[in-house]
């Protein structure tokens, strides 16, 4: 019986489908992590980089478009508590369009000092008020003008924002003295945010990978199990005695060792079955496979008619030429009645000489005509045994199966009528009907002598007064 295997029954503590999936779950997991952490580290770094390399860009290029656009060097006029701001004569204070639209298009501040002092940003505190005359942190100072160098810093903090901040000199246009700085900045906010995104979008990246794969690894894994539970269970049925029991071709079809091991074990399963179901020396099935059929035929209401045959005088063939010659008789007259039978049943070797012909679906007299064509292709064999060639006959008792008897009781039947058959004479068939009894012999038996062959020795005791005497073993050179 095939059935169907499901996943549950493949779950469970210390199964092979458990111990799988960890070997490959876990290091996926494990990986996944590894991948999303590094991965993580490297884009909150690759993000600052970047931050920090477009301050600097933002910040030459404020510088260059100054030294561009007004001739002079940086200078202030200081009257009062007022500061002007200038680049040559060209007056830089309040002149904020350039700025303004940087920092609205870019989100960057920018900031312009002339020495250590603020005069020119687009920052402004909670009131919106520009922080402007605001010293720059000493340390900045120190590095940028001391330096006369660019410089980086993350951690700068204006009024009570912190900003990633790039800090420019600005040099005389001899290059020889440092006038002021330009510094461009970024609220550590924003920068956050823009690796926060990265790192989100490269963790869900991540995660819907890892999960495509677990997906994957399950279904693949759930398979390979299933599988092996498919030919387990085909294999437990075989090992009960279930040999009628079917792989599920899906098993039987594959390519792989699965497949392979599927297919090991229906063909085991055939020898099995030929072993148990088989005579060893004729190859037709034997007594047990044709009761099974028998009960299985009772069992489910089918009709069927039996035969029973023996070799007549088969002993004088043992006794005569040997018991080997006797064994190739047995493997000829079965092969004849296997042949004889298909397609109307099958022919099973009953024991010793005798043969049951099991019709399926069929009734007596049908049966005893087909019992009847079967003696005539036993009866037009030649055996041929050592340079001797041995004809064989046959007496059979047919009759069909009915509703009120056990198969034991069919099967008597059929004996007692072989007996009749033996009794009356050998080579013949005989029937009776369920109901007015009446004995069918289908033709009557050639005698050797008829044919103008040689005989063999006569049997010992053949019947010598019947008219449907059969002959007994005979042979011709
Ligand atoms: P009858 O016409 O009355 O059936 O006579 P018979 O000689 O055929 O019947 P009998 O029952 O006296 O002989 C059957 C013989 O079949 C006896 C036994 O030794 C032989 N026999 C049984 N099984 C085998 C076998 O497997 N091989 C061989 N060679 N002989 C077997
Ligand atoms: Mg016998
Ligand atoms: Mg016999």
């Amino acid at each position: 019986m095939k059935k169907n295997v499901h996943i549950k029954e493949i779950r469970g503590a210390r199964s092979l489908y458990g111990a799988l999936l960890s070997v490959t779950l876990i290091p996926l997991v494990i990986y996944g992590l590894v991948v999303t952490a590094y991965s993580s580290v490297s884009l909150v770094r690759d993000v600052q980089t970047e931050a920090e390399s477009n301050l600097r860009n933002v910040s030459y290029t404020l510088a260059e478009t100054y030294k561009a656009l007004y001739d002079g060097d940086y200078n202030v006029v200081i009257y009062g508590d007022n500061v002007d701001f200038y680049k040559g004569d060209h007056l830089l204070s309040d002149e904020y369009e350039m700025l303004d639209t940087i920092h609205e298009e870019t989100g960057l501040d920018i900031s312009m000092f002339f020495y250590d002092t603020r005069l020119l940003t687009t920052i402004r505190d909670s009131e919106g008020n520009r922080y402007i005359n605001t010293g720059a942190n000493p340390v900045i100072v120190s590095d940028v003008i001391g330096s006369q160098t660019g410089r980086f810093y993350n951690n700068i903090v204006v009024g009570n924002e912190k900003y990633y901040a790039y800090y420019l000199p600005l040099m005389s246009n001899d290059e020889q003295t440092c006038l002021g700085m330009v510094g461009v900045s970024e609220t550590s906010a924003a920068v956050t945010k823009m690796a926060t995104v990265a790192v989100v979008k490269n963790i869900v990246i991540i995660v819907l990978a890892m999960v495509v794969t677990g997906f994957f690894i399950v279904r693949f894994t759930s398979g390979i199990v299933l599988t092996i539970k498919k030919i387990m269970d085909f294999t437990n049925d075989i090992a009960e005695g279930d040999l009628s029991t079917e792989l599920d071709p899906a098993v039987a079809n594959r390519s792989d060792e699965l497949g392979e091991m599927g297919r090991l074990v229906t063909k085991l399963r055939g020898s099995l079955r030929r072993l148990i179901e088989r005579d060893a020396l004729t190859g037709i099935f034997n007594r047990r496979y044709a009761v099974n059929k028998l009960q299985e035929f009772k069992k489910t209401g089918i009709r069927y008619s039996v035969s029973i045959g023996d070799i007549d005088f088969f002993k004088k063939f043992n006794d005569t030429y040997g018991h080997e010659c006797g064994d190739v008789v047995l493997k000829e007259v079965s092969r004849i009645l296997r042949e004889s039978l298909q397609p109307y049943g099958f022919a099973a070797r009953w024991g010793g000489e005798e043969f049951l012909l099991v019709y399926d679906n069929i009734d007596g007299k049908k049966a005893a005509e087909l019992t009847a064509r079967a003696l005539q292709n036993i009866r037009d064999m030649d055996v041929k045994y050592e340079e001797l060639v041995h004809k064989v006959t046959m007496s059979f008792g047919v009759t069909e199966s009915e509703k009120n008897r056990t198969m034991d009781e069919d099967i008597n039947e059929a004996d007692v009528l072989l007996y009749e058959a033996k009794e009356s004479g050998r080579n013949q068939v005989v029937y009776k009907a369920p109901r007015p009894v009446k004995p069918v012999t289908p033709q009557a038996p050639v005698a050797k002598t008829d044919q103008g062959t040689p005989t063999a020795p006569t049997a010992a005791g053949a019947p010598t007064t019947q008219t449907t005497a059969a002959s007994p073993p005979g042979n011709k050179q």
